[in-house]
């Protein structure tokens, strides 16, 4: 069946073949005639490998290898630069050769779904247009920082994993409309969401989220996934009146940052002169009443957003942002919503 649709595509100078259930174990060599053809459907057989004769095809722009048993990318594929469509769900990969991506400038879309990889090489940024990437039913542990230098991704698809953490440069993606994390072990989203400028659907149903941060209600999201997270495991606290007692360090750096933005002070002029400090200092937020700059002591708070009246999203449902203090003085005043936390658990 494989062997007539070949000669058929060889008689009819076919620009794609498809070879897709026709249980093939083996390729077979006729096919390597076919330098022509741009498209090829190997999807749902038993191919274990290729040979190495399968680079002349060298035109191939997508490749579907879906449901087979390859327990590796084939390394045989970094010579067809240009591919940009390559599927290969559904099979026992569980190692990403760094070689084989760097092979792959012109990807565009990249499907590992249903596989068993647990790292994703930093070379994965030589895939430099990617715009889609899913390696959804994995073992995912991390991403890599690299990805965001991916700046053409416009699809991200981690969903089912375990993945603990969302590195800080993934913000840097701009171009981000979709970004599926779902059923994974994230405890928190970083700050500096608003990078995620184009960003309109995010799922992170499923995962240990506890609060969001408070750049988030700033999102242009059309649609928002969060159910099955641990929001708010904290009971709200009722308001304990009493004062914070501040340490030598956290007064003196409060000091310092308010004196370090007045450009006609002492400090202003001397900070330069001490990196380690500067260094230090650099690490300080800011209180969302008062504007006061602190260190290393505040108060933990949540506001709640709702998301169709601050985020403009058709569904109403309503999320925790995180929100920090500089005191006490500025949680008891009667002009905020914002809510004390503390841990249950
Ligand atoms: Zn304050």
């Amino acid at each position: 069946m494989a062997n007539d649709s070949i000669i058929k595509a060889l008689k009819t100078k076919s620009k794609s073949l498809n070879l897709s259930s026709t249980k093939i174990i083996y390729l077979p060599e006729a096919l390597e005639k076919l330098t022509w053809i741009l498209v090829l459907k190997l999807n749902n057989n038993f191919l274990s490998s290729l040979p190495s004769e399968f680079m002349r095809l060298q035109k191939l722009t997508e490749l579907n290898l879906g449901n087979n048993v390859l327990e590796e990318v084939p390394s045989v594929l970094k010579h067809l630069c240009c591919l940009n469509k390559l599927y290969l769900y559904g099979n026992q990969i569980s190692y990403l050769s760094a070689e084989v991506l760097e092979g792959l400038p012109n990807l565009v879309l990249l499907n590992l779904n249903h596989n068993k990889i647990k790292v994703i090489p930093s070379e994965i940024k030589s895939l430099c247009r990617l715009q889609s990437i899913s390696i959804t039913d994995n073992h995912l542990e991390q991403i890599p920082a690299e990805l965001g230098l991916m700046k053409s991704l416009t699809e991200i698809n981690f969903t089912n994993n375990k993945l603990t953490q969302i590195p800080q440069q993934l913000c840097d993606l701009s171009q981000l409309r979709r970004l599926y994390l779902a059923r994974n072990k994230l405890t928190e989203i970083p700050e500096g969401v608003l990078g995620w400028k184009n960003l309109k659907i995010l799922d992170v149903a499923g995962n240990r989220l506890s609060v969001f941060p408070f750049d988030f209600q700033f999102l242009t999201l059309d649609e928002l996934f969060f159910e099955g997270n641990s929001l708010v495991p904290f009971s709200l606290m009722e308001s304990i009146q009493e004062k914070e007692i501040l340490t030598l360090k956290e007064l003196s750096a409060r000091l310092i940052l308010q004196e370090s933005t007045n450009i006609l002070s002492a400090v202003y002029r001397s900070l330069p002169m001490y990196p380690e400090l500067q260094d230090m200092l650099s690490h300080w937020s800011q209180c969302a009443l008062c504007s006061q700059p602190f260190l290393t002591t505040w108060l933990e708070c949540v506001q709640f957003i709702n998301t169709r009246k601050h985020m403009g999203m058709k569904s109403s449902q309503s999320v925790p942002v995180r929100v920090v203090l500089c005191s006490y003085d500025c949680f008891n005043r009667d002009d905020h919503q914002y809510y004390g936390l503390v841990r249950l658990n």
